[in-house]
C-alpha cells in the first residue's frame, strides 16, 4: 500500500447490524447507512479512507436470493481497481450463502472480500456490531510482508474469529460467535490483536484478472434425509421440474438407507441426468462412503461424495456450476474438485 491511506468499500445490504426497531410493531427493520456509520464515530478514528454503496432498500438477509449476489459482486467488479478491499454489511441468517455464493462468483479474486454482521442492532448499547465492523475494515486492510492485501479470498469476520466464507455456517441464533469453519481452521483469531493463521489464508498462484460469473441457475435443491421418508415423498422432489442438482443430506458419514425403493429411486434419477451430491447433516467431518454399505449403495447408485463441503457451499457450487451450462458429467468433475478452498480432497 505504500504508506498511502487504505481503501476500504463497504456495501451494506442490511441485516440487523444496520436495523432499529419501529416504535409502533417493535419489530426490527433494516434503517440507512448513515444511520449506521452515526453509530460508529469510531469508525472515523480509523485512518482509512472509507466509501460506502447500501443496498436501496436494505433487506433482511431471508430476503436474499442471486440476484442480490449479482449485485453485490458486480459492486465489487466495478470498483475493484480503486479499492485496497471490501466489507460486505450482511444479516446473519444467509451470510454463510452469500460468502459461499461469492467465492465461486468472483473468480481470480485477490482482493479481501470480509463480509460481517451483527447479533444485535448497532445502535444497542451492548451491541457486537461495532467491533464486528471495525475488525472487518482492519482486515480488509491488512497487509502481508510484502505489501500485498493478507487476505485474497472472501471470508467471514465475527466476534472473535475470521473464517474462511466457504467454510463457515451460522452457528447459533444467539451468542456472538454465531459462525464457526467445522471442517477449516480460522484465518484468523481476535484478540488484543488480529492473529492471522498464514497457512489456512487462501492463495492463487495464477494472476489472472478478476473474472466475476453472474448466472446462478437455481434448478438444484436439498434433500434432507430422515427416518419415516416415504417413497412417494422421496420421489416427488426426485421429479420436481426442470431440477438438475440435487444436494442429498444424510445422516453421519454420507449415509442412506439401503432399501431397494429408495436406491431404485435414488439411481433412476442419476440415470434421468440429474447430479446428486451427497453431503452430510453432520456439522463436523464428511462423507466417507466407503466406510459402511449404505453409503456404499448411494455411490454404486451414482451419488458423487461432498466430501467434507458445507451445504452451503454445496448449493451455491452447484448454482454456479449450473449457471456456466456444464452438462452433467462436467458439473459431477468439478464438484470432486476444491474450486476455491471449499473442500478437503
Ligand atoms: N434476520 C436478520 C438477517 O439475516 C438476522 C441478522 O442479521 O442477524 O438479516
Amino acid at each position: 500500500m505504500d504508506g498511502r491511506r487504505p481503501k476500504i468499500l463497504i456495501i451494506y445490504t442490511g441485516g440487523t447490524i444496520g436495523m432499529i426497531e419501529n416504535p409502533h410493531s417493535r419489530v426490527l427493520q433494516p434503517f440507512d447507512f448513515t444511520h449506521l456509520i452515526d453509530n460508529v464515530p469510531k469508525v472515523r478514528k480509523l485512518d482509512y479512507d472509507i466509501s460506502n454503496i447500501q443496498f436501496d432498500p436494505p433487506i433482511d438477509s431471508a430476503n436474499m436470493s442471486p440476484s442480490h449476489w449479482s449485485d453485490i459482486a458486480s459492486d465489487i467488479e466495478a470498483h475493484y481497481d480503486d479499492f485496497d478491499g471490501f466489507v460486505v454489511l450482511h444479516g446473519t441468517d444467509t451470510m454463510a450463502f452469500t460468502a459461499s455464493a461469492l467465492s465461486f462468483m468472483l473468480e481470480n479474486l485477490h482482493k479481501p472480500v470480509i463480509i460481517t454482521g451483527s447479533q444485535l442492532p448497532i445502535g444497542e448499547v451492548r451491541t457486537d456490531g461495532e467491533e464486528n465492523l471495525i475488525t472487518a475494515l482492519q482486515v480488509a486492510a491488512a497487509c502481508d510482508k510484502d505489501g500485498g492485501p493478507m487476505v485474497r479470498e472472501v471470508a467471514i469476520l465475527f466476534e472473535n474469529y475470521l473464517w474462511r466464507g466457504n467454510r463457515s455456517t451460522k452457528m447459533s441464533a444467539d451468542n456472538f460467535n454465531a459462525f464457526k469453519s467445522n471442517n477449516y481452521p480460522a484465518l484468523a483469531k481476535i484478540g488484543l490483536g488480529i492473529n492471522f493463521n498464514n497457512d489456512a489464508l487462501y492463495r492463487v498462484l495464477s494472476r489472472r484478472p478478476l473474472k466475476v460469473r453472474y448466472t446462478m441457475d437455481t434448478n438444484v435443491m436439498f434433500i434432507d434425509l430422515y427416518p419415516g421418508m416415504q417413497e412417494s415423498t422421496l420421489r416427488y422432489l426426485l421429479g420436481t421440474p426442470g431440477i438438475k442438482g440435487i444436494v442429498l443430506r444424510t445422516f453421519g458419514a454420507g449415509n442412506g438407507p439401503d432399501y431397494a425403493w429408495f436406491i431404485n429411486a435414488i439411481s433412476e434419477a442419476v440415470e434421468r441426468g440429474i447430479v446428486i451430491l451427497n453431503v452430510t447433516q453432520c456439522v463436523n467431518g464428511g462423507v466417507h462412503t466407503t466406510l459402511y454399505n449404505t453409503g456404499n449403495r448411494l455411490a454404486q447408485a451414482g451419488v458423487i461424495s461432498g466430501h467434507d463441503i458445507t451445504s452451503e457451499a454445496a448449493i451455491t457450487k452447484m448454482m454456479y456450476l449450473f449457471g456456466m451450462g456444464l452438462p452433467p458429467e462436467n458439473v459431477k468433475k468439478y464438484l470432486n474438485y476444491s474450486l476455491c478452498g471449499e473442500v478437503t480432497l
